[in-house]
């Protein structure tokens, strides 16, 4: 007997028809013989609708009130699926995030797992009951209920799947894949039969959001084998591994975007040293995270800082800099959030220096300008305007194609 983790996001949810149809698969893995815990997302748009509830009444809520609104949103897909369940006739019982036993640390609305007593879990299991989650919360020191952060469910199946043991982590969504692109913008973007953690995490951080990227995070780290597969159709899915037989033939897995980002230039800053601490010093002690840095050479003893932040951060991030010009002298700030990153990931690119190149090129012969760059050993990635972005991933998805479907 196996125990399977079987995660639905919101779409496979969003009304009775899709309930009924998760309920069959759940059930079809229970009638195996296999353990089933299944961990489910808000139905639909419920996360949104919430959001917009709130901002009606306040438009700017603290965010121990934003958790509590929020986490409603799965404890409802919880228990209609439960009770389609218990109409087709299975032995079953929901459960919240805090009776499953996640604990989080105190970051309302962002939290992250702390641990899992999954006790109640095993005693549901032992009674050969399917066991529903909601995911994407949990509770704090305080007994407050907490949100994982935007897409966090799929971070629950797998801490599900870690703290159990499970033999397998599903996560069934509307695409029947990790695909070699958002397969609703580049029409013609391939299906990976498997792809590597590493690759996989990077493409989630780079904005491909069919995996929450903290969720391959943990699968790497506790060996969690994963699966993501579509709950509307048979087809076989993509499997998140340590090691793929691709590897060593392709350099690239896929083109990611993010307009989730903003950016802000310091022009006209003092050319001395230390200048680099003392901003990243500020926002790091603000909890603002940043991304892509690039410095200009110094001239007539100023020099120019460009950054990227998320976009929640932008408006903190400008705040902050002013606020301190005292100490960090600068002549004016630039900020734009009219841009979106696009980025290639490939384990394989590591020892081909052509790759790079090969993606300018493709930007270049579609007249597309781009802001700045940022490169690892596994990605590159560039900032362009944002009304470029559908275009870059297309034409850099379009000019890796041949190797893409070598890829298979
Ligand atoms: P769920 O509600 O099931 O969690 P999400 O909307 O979070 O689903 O993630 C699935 C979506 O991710 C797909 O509908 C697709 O548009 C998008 N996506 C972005 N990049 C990729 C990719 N490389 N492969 C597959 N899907 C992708
Ligand atoms: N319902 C939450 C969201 O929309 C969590 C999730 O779907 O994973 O972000
Ligand atoms: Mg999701």
């Amino acid at each position: 007997m196996a125990l399977i983790v079987q995660k639905f996001g919101g779409s496979s949810v969003a009304n009775a028809e899709r309930v009924r149809n998760v309920a069959r698969i759940i059930t079809d893995a229970y009638k195996k013989g296999n353990n089933v815990v299944v961990v489910l997302s808000a139905q639909g748009d419920t996360t949104d609708d919430l959001i917009e509830k709130a901002l009606e009444l306040n438009p700017d809520p603290s965010r121990r009130e934003m958790d509590m609104l929020l986490s409603t949103g799965e404890q409802i897909s919880c228990a209609l699926c439960a009770m389609a369940i218990e109409q087709m006739g299975y032995p079953v019982v929901s459960l919240t995030g805090w009776q499953a036993g996640f604990h989080t640390n105190s970051g309302y609305t962002n939290a992250r797992i702390k641990r899992v007593k999954p006790d109640r879990i095993l005693e549901e299991l032992d009674k050969r009951r399917i066991v529903i989650v909601t995911g994407f919360q949990g509770l704090n020191k305080y007994g407050d209920i907490t949100t994982l952060g935007r897409g966090g469910s799929d971070t629950s199946a797998v801490a599900l799947a870690a703290v159990l043991h499970a033999d397998l982590c599903q996560i069934y969504t509307d695409v029947d894949g990790v695909y070699t692109a958002d397969p609703r913008l580049v029409p013609n973007a391939r299906k990976l039969e498997e792809i590597t953690y590493e690759e996989m995490l990077e493409l989630a951080s780079l904005g491909a959001q069919v995996l929450h990227n903290r969720s391959v995070e943990m699968a790497k780290r506790y060996d969690v084998r994963l699966e993501v597969l579509s709950s509307f159709t048979d087809a076989p899915g993509t499997k998140v591994k340590e090691v793929v037989k691709r590897m060593e033939k392709s350099h690239i897995s896929g083109v990611a975007k993010d307009k989730n980002i903003a950016r802000l230039a310091l022009v006209g800053l003092e050319d001395t040293p230390g200048i680099a601490f003392k901003i990243f010093s500020l926002l790091a002690r603000n909890n603002v995270n940043v991304d892509i840095i690039l410095q200009s050479i110094g001239r007539s003893e100023t020099k120019d800082i460009s950054f990227t932040v998320a976009k929640s951060d932008m408006e903190l991030a400008q705040k902050l800099l002013e606020e301190n010009r005292d100490v960090i002298a600068f002549d004016h700030i630039d900020v734009s959030d009219n841009i979106a990153k696009v980025s290639i990931v490939g384990a394989g690119m590591i020892n081909n220096p052509g790759v790079a190149a090969t993606m300018f090129e493709a930007l270049f012969n579609a007249g597309i300008n781009i802001n700045m760059i940022s490169t690892s050993e596994i990605k590159v990635s560039v900032l362009v305007d944002s009304c470029d972005a559908d275009r870059a991933v297309q034409v850099v998805h379009d000019r890796f194609y041949d190797e893409f479907n070598g890829a298979r």
